[in-house]
């Protein structure tokens, strides 16, 4: 599936991390954040407030919803979705600078995001994250067990549609180790060969 046309252009270096929700996106990268400072992890604006422990600049942009306005009607985004009832974007010119300069470059976004990534730049290598099982996903989606049944129903629902998405991605790495996935990441991104390797 496109792996035989593998270019080594600067646009194949950008590579997007997506998948469900609940799969584990972010443990992934904060593992590679930790194990691998040679890829560049791009930093996303959100209007969503942030989280204990969470950094400006670092994890993300925080920006108010004018200011999200502001960088959309500038076409200063690369991509951009509303989750959950915040809104997410790519900051364009940090990545595309990135590219020019050779950096392998990495997006951890939505599905939503990975399509758009795949219409604007078609030599991007998008990467699905899966589950290792729908079970496993069907948990992590139940969480605790502490909301409505109506809420969960919604949830699996969301999940059914999401990892129906799989089929769009050039290739999927399952989550069941986050050091083995981060060092399949790593592969796909610096080494061509790497592509046919874990396909
Ligand atoms: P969280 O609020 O948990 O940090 O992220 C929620 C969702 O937003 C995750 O699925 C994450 O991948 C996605 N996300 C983070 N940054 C971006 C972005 O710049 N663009 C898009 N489309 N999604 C993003």
């Amino acid at each position: 599936s496109g792996v035989g046309d593998f270019l080594p252009s600067s646009e194949r270096r950008l590579t997007v991390l997506s998948g469900p929700s609940g799969v584990g996106k972010s443990t992934v990268v904060a593992e590679l954040r930790r194990a691998h400072p040679e890829v560049w992890l791009s930093v996303s604006v959100t209007t969503r407030r942030p989280r204990p422990g969470e950094v400006d600049g670092v994890h993300y942009f925080f920006v108010d919803g004018e200011e999200f306005d502001r960088l959309v009607e500038r076409g200063e985004l690369l991509e951009w979705a509303e989750f959950a009832g915040n809104r997410y974007g790519t900051p364009r010119r940090p990545v595309l600078d990135k590219l020019a300069a050779g950096v392998p470059t990495l997006l951890e976004i939505d599905l939503e995001g990975a399509r758009q990534v795949r219409r604007s730049m078609p030599e991007a290598l998008l990467i699905f994250l899966a589950p290792p099982s729908w079970a496993e996903l069907e948990k992590r989606l139940r969480g605790r067990g502490t909301e409505p049944e109506d809420v969960i129903a919604r949830r699996l629902d969301a999940g059914r549609i999401e990892m129906a998405a799989e089929k769009e991605f050039d290739l999927s790495l399952v989550n069941t180790d986050v050091k083995l996935v981060c060092h399949r990441l790593i592969a796909l991104m610096t080494d061509p060969q790497g592509v046919t390797a874990t396909t």
